[in-house]
């Protein structure tokens, strides 16, 4: 995704300015940048608003027909309300009703594939992340020093569990076709398309030594012990391409992919 140089410039200034008027400019760097994530949070829940809602308006309506058969008309624009990545937003919408069985659809919610009171696809998958890992309770605590706001269990648990759901059908595709050899080619085919992906163990890797200036094997469960006096274990190597390499030549990584 691009953005040009001066929409990014033009939040920026604001986003100073929002700093200035709230008087963070005496406090320290984490209040300042805790106020931009805050800030940037209530954008996004005005603009995805907006969005949807001009969105709304370029989609062109087409005859409606209802699942029963009978023709849809247009009653009234709604309100919806999702929980996305931002937190609650609400938009309004066009509307369509029919008359016979009193089912209701938006061409706006089917489009963007939200469902109205329910989880964005962009959150659910935080969510299923988090859940998969931690308990509930505590993802919820987790979750809300990053999201900015509070998710409850249950959405966290429903979402986990649709996550869960999802993989098993998945699962279950993968294993009926496992002896389809047409469709295991075209697989392979997608899958070839896909930029790779080095996973490493950092049990088996070299650390750069600044006192000698030479590369020596490093254990992550006995680094600490066998350090010699005086020399400092360079932080910034764990981050440098040097330290990925080691890691290669040493056999601890498993390439996949
Ligand atoms: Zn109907």
């Amino acid at each position: 995704m691009k953005f040009s140089t001066e929409a990014i410039s033009k939040m920026a200034e604001i986003m100073v300015s929002a700093m200035q008027q709230n008087g963070l400019e005496g406090e320290g760097v984490c209040a300042v940048e805790m106020g931009m994530r805050e800030f940037l949070r209530e954008v996004g829940v005005q603009a995805l608003g907006r969005y949807l809602e001009q969105k709304d308006e370029e989609i062109q309506e087409d005859e409606k027909m209802c699942v029963c058969g009978e023709a849809m008309n247009y009653l009234f624009q709604r309100k919806g309300t999702i929980l996305s990545i931002f937190g609650r937003v609400s938009y309004r919408r066009r509307y369509h009703v029919c008359e016979e069985c009193h089912a209701g659809v938006s061409s706006l919610d089917r489009h963007m594939r939200i469902e109205a009171g329910q989880v964005t696809a962009g959150l659910a998958e935080l969510l299923a992340l988090a859940g998969v890992e931690i308990s509930f309770e505590e993802g919820t605590r987790w979750l809300e020093r990053y999201l900015l706001f509070r998710v409850s269990d249950n959405t966290l648990r429903k979402e986990t569990e649709r996550f869960g759901e999802l993989q098993k059908d998945q699962e279950a595709e993968w294993i009926k076709n496992s002896q389809n050899e047409k469709w295991l080619q075209q697989r392979q085919r997608e899958l070839g398309k896909q930029p790779g992906r080095l996973y490493g163990s950092l049990d088996g890797g070299h650390l750069h030594l600044r006192a000698v200036q030479v590369w020596r094997p490093w254990s992550a469960s006995g680094a600490s012990s066998r350090t010699s006096p005086g020399i400092e274990w360079s932080r910034s190597a764990l981050t440098t391409p040097a330290l990925a390499g080691g890691a290669r030549e040493n056999g601890g990584g498993t390439p996949s992919e």
